[in-house]
């Protein structure tokens, strides 16, 4: 500004001395003229042979000095740092001013307290034809004005520093066109350096839509001075989508006009980590939710497993604690029912009832009507137990026909009720499967604490009570005795001294001669076991041999009989015997064992001696007892040629259908009807009948027990082959019986 009215001052000042006007105008002007110089903006000195002629009060101002008065008549030198800067100066400025332009320069000066600065001069000659008329000096101070300027361009720098080193790209937009951006920010969107300036922020949105909504959503926050941030898809050059973080405020938001800056991230790769991170996520979620699942199909799976090994268990425990034909308990609970009621019975003193059931004859009803027929009596007699009981009361199934009855509680008076119950509740006839039939029991019955402490005694006690019951014609029932007490007693002892018998060499075989009735020769003998203890002396095999068979001592014993009697042969044949068949005595115990046969081979292979020369004896309740076992068996040793005869036959049941079946070669009259043939018409009969039977099935009939000679010569008339008894001949040692047959001749 007031450069150009000062330097027209300065023009007026100049000409002033040369129009000599009128006196009081020329006054009016100076005034003027002074007025202006003192009230210029600027600083104005006139200069001549470099030294201040006259200057205003700005001038003075500038310098430091108090007033014009102080400034007049200095050297213009004082004004500059150094005599070559005003020399420079003066090199600078006087040729433009000799060519009547104005010099115009930013120099530095110096105040008079030695402090420098800038200044903007303009100095112009009085009369560039003569430059001794000296120049007009205006000087503006731009010291304020060059620092602010400096320090602006210093930001300036520091700003493009920023962003031309940002790493994310920096674009400012006045009404939405790029007035400046970094670098960076053309490379995000493929831009050349300055290829973006001026250009629409459309360039980098896909669509006017995507561009005018970006548009409104900055608006807000722009308003309220708060920065928009945002991602948003922008489009490279190339047409390529770009994942974009922005941030973006107003320059200023009062005025929006002046525009925004946005700051721009390429966040592709960060999203496509994101992504690749939630697609890692969901997988690894989606794995653990599969193993979830594996894992709890897995627990299930094993929760179903323990829940069947629970019912798999469950059904064990029923097993072992339950019969599983009538689902009573059987003899493990019963043990275990009968241990806890005694214990109880002990501490209070009560009496307790122990009975035993047998099935009168139950056998035949399994073999005549099958066991399906038995099966369903036994459960249908279980049921029947079970409702003439109390609840406290215990009713096992031992097997088979047998039963036992737990009553705590009950004395002697309630055991006899009970047992009564029972014989009445079994009257009544079972149904099943089309038949009717009825059963007996036979009831034993022993009482705690007088028989017995303990189940073993116990049971003991009430199965002799009811064998009791069965000889005394079954249907019955009895109490435990103190003869049955003794009876037993010598069963436990017999069978403990049983065990050490053979061991002890205390057993040894007898040989009973047999007699062919025709010839009246010896043709056999059978071989009769012996045993004589030390102290309870001889003791019957009547007796001894039931206790072999239930403690299953039999079986070895048998054995043992095998292989003596094998032996006797081969020893009778050395002698020079006549050739004899030696009959030997087998246990339904020892027919159950299927190797029988082998067995009997086996002792006379080991003797040496034929397998014809023995013959097997089995009782007819052995053969009957499990008639289809039984017949394997025998046909077994048919095939292998040994003999069989059946024992006391006429005592059992023998079905004559089965008999026609068993390969037998004799039957061997019971002693009980030979012995009252002479007295008994009803003997008579039946031994003729079993001798006519036999014959006609094409069997041999050995007559046991003959005593005397009327009943031989009754058998022998009736067309009996053999006899056996004591009127021939007790049963010997064998080399007594060696001399008996030689003495026979
Ligand atoms: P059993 O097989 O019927 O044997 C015949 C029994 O009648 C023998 O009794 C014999 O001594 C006896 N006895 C023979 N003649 C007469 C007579 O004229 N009158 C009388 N009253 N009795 C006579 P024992 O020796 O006491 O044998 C009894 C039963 O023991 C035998 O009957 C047999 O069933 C069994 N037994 C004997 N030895 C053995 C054996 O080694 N094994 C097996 N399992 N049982 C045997
Ligand atoms: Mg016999
Ligand atoms: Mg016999």
């Amino acid at each position: 500004m007031p450069a150009a009215r000062a330097t027209a001052a300065a023009a007026r000042l100049r000409r002033a001395p040369a129009s000599a006007a009128q006196p009081r105008e020329l006054e009016q002007a100076l005034v003027e003229q002074r007025m202006a110089l003192a009230h210029a903006g600027v600083g104005i000195a006139l200069i001549r042979d470099r030294r201040v002629v006259s200057c205003n009060q700005r001038f003075a101002d500038i310098y430091g000095h108090a007033g014009p008065h102080e400034v007049n008549g200095l050297s213009s030198r004082t004004f500059y740092l150094s005599d070559e800067d005003f020399h420079a100066l003066g090199v600078a400025a006087y040729p433009v001013m000799a060519a009547g332009q104005p010099y115009r320069a930013e120099h530095r000066q110096r105040r008079c307290s030695g402090e420098s600065f800038w200044a903007h001069l303009t100095g112009t000659l009085i009369d560039p034809a003569d430059t001794q008329r000296g120049s007009v000096w205006i000087v503006e101070d731009i010291d304020a004005q060059r620092a602010a300027q400096s320090a602006l361009a210093e930001v300036r720098e520091q700003h493009q520093i920023i962003l031309d080193n940002a790493i994310v790209g920096i674009v400012f937009l006045r009404e939405r066109r790029v007035t400046h951006c970094n670098r960076a920010f053309e490379e995000l969107f493929g831009w050349g350096p300055g290829e973006l300036d001026g250009r629409l922020s459309r360039e980098w949105y896909f669509s006017d839509a995507e561009w005018e909504d970006a548009g409104r959503r900055c608006y807000e926050p722009f308003r309220k001075g708060e920065a928009f941030v945002g991602e948003m898809v922008l489009r490279h050059r190339d047409g390529r989508a770009l994942d974009c973080e922005v941030r973006s405020k107003a320059v200023d938001p009062q005025r929006l006009e002046l525009g925004s800056i946005w700051i721009t991230m390429d966040i592709t790769a960060r999203k496509r980590a994101e992504n690749a991170l939630r697609e890692v996520q969901a997988d690894l979620e989606r794995q653990v939710q599969e193993r979830t699942e594996e894992l709890h199909r897995t627990v299930q799976a094993l929760e179903q497993k323990v829940a069947e090994q629970k019912v798999a268990e469950a059904r064990i425990q029923r097993l072992a604690h339950f019969d599983a034909l009538t689902g009573l308990p059987n003899r493990t609970l019963l043990e275990d029912r009968c241990r806890h009621t005694l214990h109880v019975a002990q501490r209070h003193d009560h009496p307790v009832a122990l009975l035993f059931l047998d099935l009168d004859h139950f056998k035949t009803v399994n073999d005549s009507l099958g066991h399906r027929v038995g099966d369903a009596v036994l459960m249908g007699l279980a049921r029947r137990l079970r409702s003439v009981v109390r609840a406290q009361d215990t009713v096992a199934r031992l097997g088979g026909d047998e039963f036992v009855l737990l009553l705590p509680e009950t004395d002697a008076d309630g055991a006899a009720h009970v047992a009564q119950k029972i014989l009445a509740a079994a009257q009544e006839p079972f149904e099943a499967y089309g038949h009717e039939l009825t059963v007996t029991p036979s009831v034993g019955v022993a009482l705690y604490p007088h028989d017995g402490d303990s189940l073993d005694t116990l049971s003991r006690a009430a199965d002799a009570a009811m064998y009791r019951a069965k000889e005394d014609g079954r249907n019955t029932w009895r109490f435990f005795t103190a003869e049955l007490q003794a009876h037993s007693d010598r069963a436990l002892l017999l069978s403990n001294a049983l065990r050490r018998a053979l061991e002890r060499n205390q057993l040894r075989l007898a040989y009973q001669p047999q007699m062919d009735l025709d010839s009246g020769r010896i043709v056999g003998a059978e071989a009769l076991l012996r045993w004589r203890h030390p102290e309870l002396g001889e003791v019957s095999p009547a007796e001894f041999i039931p206790i072999a068979e239930s403690s299953g001592l039999i079986v070895t014993i048998g054995d043992w009989v095998l292989e003596t009697a094998a032996r006797q042969i081969a020893a009778w044949d050395q002698a020079g015997l006549p050739s004899l068949t030696l009959a030997v005595n087998v246990s339904s115990v020892q027919l159950r064992h299927s190797d029988l046969p082998q067995r009997v081979k086996r002792a006379l292979d080991a003797a040496g001696v034929g397998v014809e020369r023995l013959e097997v004896e089995l009782t007819e309740g052995a053969a009957m007892r499990d008639p289809h076992g039984a017949v394997s068996v025998m046909n077994a040793l048919y095939e292998q040629g040994t003999e069989i005869s059946i024992d006391d036959f006429g005592t059992g049941y023998s079905s004559l259908a089965y008999l026609k079946k068993f390969p037998v070669a004799k039957l061997k009259i019971d002693r009980s009807f030979v012995h009252d043939l002479m007295r008994d018409a009803g003997d008579r009969a039946i031994v003729h009948a079993i001798i006519s039977m036999a014959t006609s099935l094409g069997m041999r009939t050995v007559a046991e027990g003959v005593e005397t000679e009327a009943q031989l010569a009754f058998l022998r008339e009736r067309g009996c082959h053999a006899m056996q008894g004591f009127l021939l001949s007790k049963a010997l040692p064998g080399d007594e019986f060696s001399d008996f047959v030689r003495s026979r001749g």
